[in-house]
C-alpha cells in the first residue's frame, strides 16, 4: 500500500514537470512571437543595411569629396609626451568623420521627411461631403435632396 501511495506520488510529481514544460514553452512561444519582437528584429536589421549605405555613402563619395576640397586626414598629427604618442589627429579624424555622418543623415532624414509631407498632402484633401443635416428635423440626408425623406419638409 506504500509503495502504490508513493508511485502515486512520482506520476504527479511528472504530471507537474510537464505542465512547467508546456507552460515555459508556451511562455516562450508567446515571447518570440510577440509582436514588438519582430518589429524589433525588423528595424535591427533594416538598421544595419541602413547602417552599411550610409557607411558606403561617407566614406566612398562624400569624404574623397571633401578630402579634395580641404585635408581632412589628420592621422600624421601626433605629439610625443616622453615615451607615449598621443594621436591627435585620429581623434579628430573620428570628429570629422561624425559631424559628415551626422550630417549626411540630417539630409536623408529631411528628404524622407519632404516625401512624407507630399505624400500626406495628396491624401489630405477633404472629400466633397455627400450628406447635409436637414434644418427641420436634423436627420442626415443627401446633399442633392430637395425634400427631406425624413420629415418630408421642402428644402432650397
Ligand atoms: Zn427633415
Amino acid at each position: 500500500m506504500k509503495q502504490h501511495n508513493k508511485r502515486k506520488e512520482q506520476q504527479f510529481g511528472l504530471c507537474g514537470q510537464q505542465k512547467d514544460m508546456k507552460k515555459f514553452l508556451k511562455e516562450f512561444k508567446q515571447f518570440a512571437v510577440r509582436g514588438n519582437v519582430m518589429d524589433m528584429a525588423v528595424g535591427v536589421v533594416i538598421g544595419s543595411a541602413f547602417t552599411a549605405i550610409v557607411t558606403s555613402l561617407v566614406n566612398d563619395i562624400i569624404s574623397p569629396l571633401v578630402g579634395l576640397l580641404v585635408k581632412t586626414d589628420f592621422k600624421d598629427l601626433v605629439i610625443q609626451v616622453g615615451n607615449v604618442a598621443i594621436a591627435y589627429g585620429s581623434f579628430l579624424n573620428a570628429v570629422v568623420n561624425f559631424l559628415i555622418v551626422a550630417l549626411v543623415l540630417f539630409c536623408i532624414i529631411r528628404a524622407i521627411n519632404r516625401m512624407h509631407e507630399i505624400g500626406h498632402k495628396g491624401k489630405e484633401e477633404p472629400a466633397p461631403a455627400e450628406t447635409k443635416i436637414c434644418p427641420y428635423c436634423q436627420s442626415e440626408i443627401s446633399v442633392k435632396a430637395t425634400r427631406c425623406p425624413h420629415c418630408t419638409s421642402q428644402l432650397e
